[in-house]
């Protein structure tokens, strides 16, 4: 393997300490629980192809209509990702460029809202993301934004609240799926709730994607106007974002272009609202890396992997449920495990920074209806995604249970941690990760 960070690696030669760096986070990717449900790791080819050469390259605009000479083949590269997105998510139109996933949103934002517009997303202590609607984020200052929120006892969306707030606040946009649902995301009754007041329906399946791409996820397409993504969540592709148009969903949404008045496809506009709405040049190398995790997703393997993932989670929330934890929703259908500590006397905060003195590496996370602050929370969010790439299975995934909760019930005895921490290391070994990057 030509990889850079090898035993031959330039970097070494030329740059001993940041190479010294990387190894370090080689290390700690390969020996540590990762359990961040954002998190995946990626193959090589990925890993190649966005340390490739195609990071060299301008290309402003879109294949065949650039402001750059030279694109002939990074043209090939975009369209071969756009080609392989549409038939992995069964879609019609898909923007690969979004640098991320924030960008997709605020792409879609700027389509279809004039600032000042009201939008309507799921609360970010109830699940939902920055991006919307949360006042510290541009989808918050931009926007008139109000939210919806979970059911106290289901920890499920309310859909009574959810209609009765569209109707009072008339949102010309409503945004679905969120960062920490470990639920379906119920895109058909947010239709019923759109169609009711006329508002445009986002779906933003960052989280699920993969599971979707797997089929084993509902898919947004049929009922939303929009989907948003990124690529490096579920997906396991590189890190970035895409926008999506399901079938037939381009016709019926032929619009008034908010700034010209001009009426223009929504496709064009979504288009130009990327580039050079919010984004200059490309990312060549990385839309290069989406083309090869939508191959990757399109295997049949990919399949078993992201069934994998789902039965890992449900595994964590089985065990977790038998040690008295109180799961928000009370378990899975997803990657996502949502776990209220408040019955625990533990704080997310605390939680957090404990568990990654044993390696085991977990986001706090606020629960619905908190008491306390972001900084603190009652909550942790633990995830399958990464640690079934590395090969763990359900037995595995009752050992981590124990594990964790090992240091939740002994959270000030340092020598649990270390023993946890050995422990940790020595089921990490018996999965590797990435050992052709070691040095
Ligand atoms: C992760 C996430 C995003 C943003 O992705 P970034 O690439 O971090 O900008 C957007 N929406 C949801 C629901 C997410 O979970």
């Amino acid at each position: 393997m030509t990889n850079s960070t090898n035993a031959s690696s330039f970097i070494k030669r030329s740059d001993p300490k940041i190479y010294d760096i990387l190894q370090k986070e080689i290390s700690r990717e390969d020996l540590t629980l990762e359990l961040i449900a954002s998190e995946n790791f990626v193959s090589y080819s990925i890993l190649e192809m966005a340390g490739g050469v195609m990071t060299n390259k301008y290309a402003e605009g879109y294949p065949g209509a650039r402001y750059y000479g030279g694109c002939e083949h990074v043209d090939e590269a975009e369209n071969l990702a756009r080609d392989r997105a549409k038939k992995l998510f069964d879609c019609e139109y898909v923007n690969v460029q979004p640098h991320s996933g924030s960008q997709a949103n605020m792409a879609v934002l700027m389509t279809f809202l004039n600032v000042g517009d009201t939008i309507m997303g799921l609360d970010l202590a109830h699940g939902g993301h920055l991006t919307h609607g949360s006042h510290v984020n541009f989808s918050g200052k931009l926007y008139n934004s109000v939210s919806y929120q979970v059911d106290k006892d289901t920890g499920r969306v309310d859909f009574n609240s959810v209609r009765s707030i569209a109707k009072e606040f008339k949102p010309q946009l409503i945004i679905c799926g969120g960062s920490a649902y470990p639920r379906h995301v119920e895109f058909e009754q947010f239709r019923e709730v759109a169609d009711e007041v006329g508002a445009f329906l986002m779906a933003d399946i960052a989280h699920p994607s993969g599971l979707v791409a797997a089929g084993l996820h509902p898919s947004p397409m049929n009922y939303c106007d929009i989907v948003t993504s990124t690529t490096h969540k579920t997906l396991r592709g590189p890190r970035g974002g895409m926008i999506m148009m399901g079938k037939d969903i381009e016709n019926k949404w032929k619009i008034v272009a908010p700034k010209s008045g001009r009426t223009k496809m929504v496709s064009e506009l979504l288009d130009s609202s990327v580039m050079p709405g919010i984004q200059g040049g490309p990312l060549m190398h990385i839309i290069a890396a989406k083309a090869i995790a939508f191959n990757e997703a399109l295997q049949p393997e990919f399949k078993i992997y992201a069934q994998q993932v789902i039965d890992n989670a449900k595994a964590m929330s089985e065990t977790l449920l038998s040690k008295g934890y109180n799961l928000i929703s009370g378990g899975t259908d997803t990657h996502v495990v949502l776990i209220d500590l408040s019955n625990k006397d533990v704080t997310g905060k605390l939680a957090e920074k404990t568990l990654e003195k044993a390696g085991i590496t977990v986001n706090k996370n606020m629960v619905p209806f908190d008491k306390r602050s972001p900084f603190i929370t009652s909550g942790i969010r633990i995830g399958s995604p990464a640690i079934t790439t590395r090969g763990m299975k359900q037995n595995e995934m009752v050992q981590v249970i124990n594990l964790i909760d090992k240091i939740i019930t002994n959270i000030e005895d340092q020598s649990i941690i270390e023993k946890v921490k050995i422990e940790v290391e020595s089921l990490c070994s018996s999965f590797p990760l990435y050992s052709e990057l070691h040095n």
